[in-house]
């Protein structure tokens, strides 16, 4: 495998800009050693224009056509001998002849013209650098400089010879040589120090372009309310990991309802929530994996490295327990329910798309589960498909008349054992899907415009069979389940009147049932309606009592007229923890003057502990399933009594008296 050698752009800058500033220091200090040594050659050469004007002045003005007599000769060597930089000193006639050689070597001789020689003739003076082998200079550089000067008789006359000496040069070449070493120095210097300054420079800026980079890269994979990842930076994620073969659990978290928060609290609130969701979820998820916020009320968290489907749901389950504490809002507590789907790479998916679309899925999946969770499994695709197609059937149904109620009868417990009143429920007969559970499909109408329709449906449809079943004789009042949606509607309480008005049924008669988690989503708005119905002399239960987490003091500022204890705990019955929240529940009811409910009653061991506790009303399995219309007048007709089963056991039948007075609000 071939590596090619990366080097960070820095360290390219500094390399190559090193380079551009040696090449230019050695240019300039060229230049500058040149400068300096033809400065030391023309300084020689006017000292050498010197000796030679103070050798002609010595002479007589025909000296250079013929050899020199004996006294020019000594003036000469004297000259030579006295001047310390001269080394020697040639004396030229015209035509290359030698009037005088200090070496006393060429006297009289006719030597070839050389071009210094030619350029004296010519008038120029004219100076070479020469290195002497046999050096006797101190410096022992040895370097002569040999200068050609032209001579005159006078200063304008023709030139009549040349002089030609050797200087020695060390001295001023060693002048030169300090002279450019200085230069040197200080330009290399000053080159070295700009190199530092550009690098410096340099490496400030890009530090500075590359934290601004960094910084717009965060940017585009932050989430701006949340401040966590966002969608981009959880693909990126994922895409390294399945890259890596690295195993890869994902956890898609969407909050039911979380529309209705924004629709009534307005969208600066839903923000606050969204962050508090994240910091919420990032709290519990911690070091094992990293939470991003995908838009939306829609989150996700990555679980590196998971492999194991139950402990991916097990994270699932947490997040949503750590739900179960209310988000304060200003002043009020928002309860919020999320739904969490699993998917795992490579066990479900191995593309990030694929991976996704499943975790996707699986929250479908979970949306209609109580538990609030679940792990994709191949057959959930049909799943999310059926859940589109079976909207899509249920508003075919409301229109056609598939849907039916039945009625579970509701008895006292306390005064005369008769049945008081029946609670409407939906069922659904679908031609293609045969009998529909309601659990099956309402918790997906919510949040569609679907629940509407279908508690209008509901509303008309039992208030219709109430008048009918009063018009024979057997009078009931009839409860109706409302959802979340339900209280958001502002023209419900007209609804509701009108329904009444039309079937001609006494408001009274009505028992409108909401859930805790319906209300604590807008408590405000919620209970604006609830007023507004009551105001109409409609009763409201609190269903489910006891199962969500809303705040007590809020639940009591409603207009509640019953509350019915969850099936859970008097499944308990007549031990476990149950049986003290149904004793509790039952003893709150009461002293806030409200009626209790047991609901889901399936043996005689726990009809005998409610009535018992004192619970006001009860229904169950034990008494009566939920009935068809038709059945529900015979079945009004039994009496508690006849469930109790052995007289001797235990309970105090007197508690159930046959008279038929009592509490004036129970129907
Ligand atoms: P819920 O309001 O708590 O209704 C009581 C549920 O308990 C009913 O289930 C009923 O059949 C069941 N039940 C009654 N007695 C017993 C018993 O002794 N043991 C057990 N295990 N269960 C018993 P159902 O009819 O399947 O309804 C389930 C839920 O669907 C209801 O719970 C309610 O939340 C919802 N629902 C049903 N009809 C409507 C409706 O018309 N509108 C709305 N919004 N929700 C509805
Ligand atoms: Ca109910
Ligand atoms: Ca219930």
């Amino acid at each position: 495998m071939r590596r090619r050698l990366r080097l960070p752009l820095g360290a390219w800058f500094a390399l190559l800009s090193l380079l551009l500033v040696a090449g230019l220091g050695k240019a300039l200090v060229d230049a500058v050693e040149r400068v300096v040594a033809d400065q030391a050659v023309a300084e020689a050469s006017r000292s050498a224009e010197l000796v030679a004007g103070l050798v002609r002045h010595d002479l007589a003005s025909d000296a250079f056509t013929r050899t020199l007599v004996a006294s020019d000769r000594v003036a000469l060597d004297r000259i030579v001998r006295e001047a310390p930089e001269l080394r020697s000193l040639r004396l030229w006639g015209p035509a290359g002849l030698v009037v005088y050689d200090s070496d006393a070597r060429l006297d009289g001789t006719v030597q070839q013209v050389g071009e210094l020689l030619q350029g004296a003739y010519d008038g120029r003076t004219g100076a070479h650098l020469e290195y002497e082998r046999d050096s006797e200079s101190p410096s022992g550089r040895g370097e002569l400089l040999e200068v050609y000067v032209a001579v005159r008789a006078a200063p304008d006359a023709p030139v009549v010879g040349a002089v030609e000496l050797y200087l020695r040069y060390d001295a001023a070449a060693e002048r030169a040589d300090a002279a450019s070493r200085t230069l040197t120095v200080l330009l290399l210097l000053g080159l070295g120090l700009l190199w530092a300054l550009m690098c410096w420079l340099s490496t400030l800026v890009t530090r500075r372009l590359r934290r601004h980079a960094g910084e717009q890269a965060e940017l585009a994979r932050t989430d701006a309310l949340t401040g966590l990842p966002n969608r981009r930076a959880l693909l990126g994620a994922l895409d390294e990991a399945l890259a890596e073969q690295v195993p890869v659990a994902l956890l898609l978290l969407d909050l039911d309802r979380f529309k209705d928060v924004n629709d009534t609290l307005g969208h600066a609130t839903g923000d606050r929530l969204l962050q508090d969701v994240g910091a919420r979820l990032v709290e519990v998820v911690g070091a094992t994996g990293s939470v991003a916020r995908l838009g939306g009320d829609e989150f996700a968290v990555l679980l590196r490295g998971q492999d194991d489907p139950l402990a991916a749901l097990a994270v699932a389950d947490r997040l949503v327990v750590a739900f179960d504490r209310p988000f304060p809002q200003q002043d009020l507590q928002l309860a919020m329910q999320p739904s969490v789907g699993v998917a795992l790479a490579p066990l479900h998916a191995v593309a990030t798309g694929e991976l996704l679309q499943r975790a996707d899925v699986a929250m479908y999946v979970a949306k209609g589960r109580v538990e609030g969770t679940a792990v994709y499994d191949h057959g959930n695709d049909a799943h999310s498909l059926d859940r589109l197609a079976l909207l899509g059937d249920l508003r075919t149904a409301l229109a056609v008349g598939e849907l039916a109620l039945v009625y579970q009868p509701v008895y006292d417990l306390q005064l005369n054992g008769g049945c008081t009143s029946v609670e409407a429920l939906v069922r659904w007969h679908s031609p293609r899907r045969g009998l529909v559970s309601p659990s099956a499909f309402v918790p997906l109408c919510e949040g569609s415009g679907l629940m509407r329709a279908l508690t209008r449906f509901v509303l008309d449809e039992a208030l219709r069979q109430c008048r009918t079943w009063q018009d024979h004789g057997t009078s009931l009042a009839v409860a109706v389940n409302l959802s979340a949606s339900n209280l958001m509607e502002d023209d419900l309480p007209e609804a509701v009147a009108g329904l009444l008005a039309h079937h001609g049924v006494g408001a009274e008669r009505l028992i409108l049932e909401v859930t805790e988690s319906a209300v604590v989503t807008d408590p405000e708005r919620a209970a604006r309606v609830l007023h507004r119905l009551v105001g109409l002399g409609v009763n409201v239960a609190l269903d489910d009592f006891g199962t969500g987490w809303s705040s007590m003091s809020r639940l009591l500022e409603l207009p509640l007229a019953a509350l019915k204890v969850d099936r859970s705990f008097v499944a308990d019955l007549p031990d476990g923890q149950g049986a003290a929240v149904v004793q509790a529940t039952t003893g709150l009811g009461h002293q806030l003057g409200l009626w209790v409910v047991a609901e889901g009653i399936e043996t005689v061991e726990q009809l005998r502990h409610v009535v018992a506790i004192g619970c006001d009303v009860g229904q169950g399995y034990l008494m009566a399933r939920p009935l068809p219309p038709d059945e529900v007048p015979a079945a009004a007709r039994r009496n508690v009594r006849d469930f109790l089963g052995d007289p001797e056991h235990g309970l105090d039948r007197g508690r159930l008296s046959s008279h038929d007075t009592g509490s004036a609000r129970i129907p």
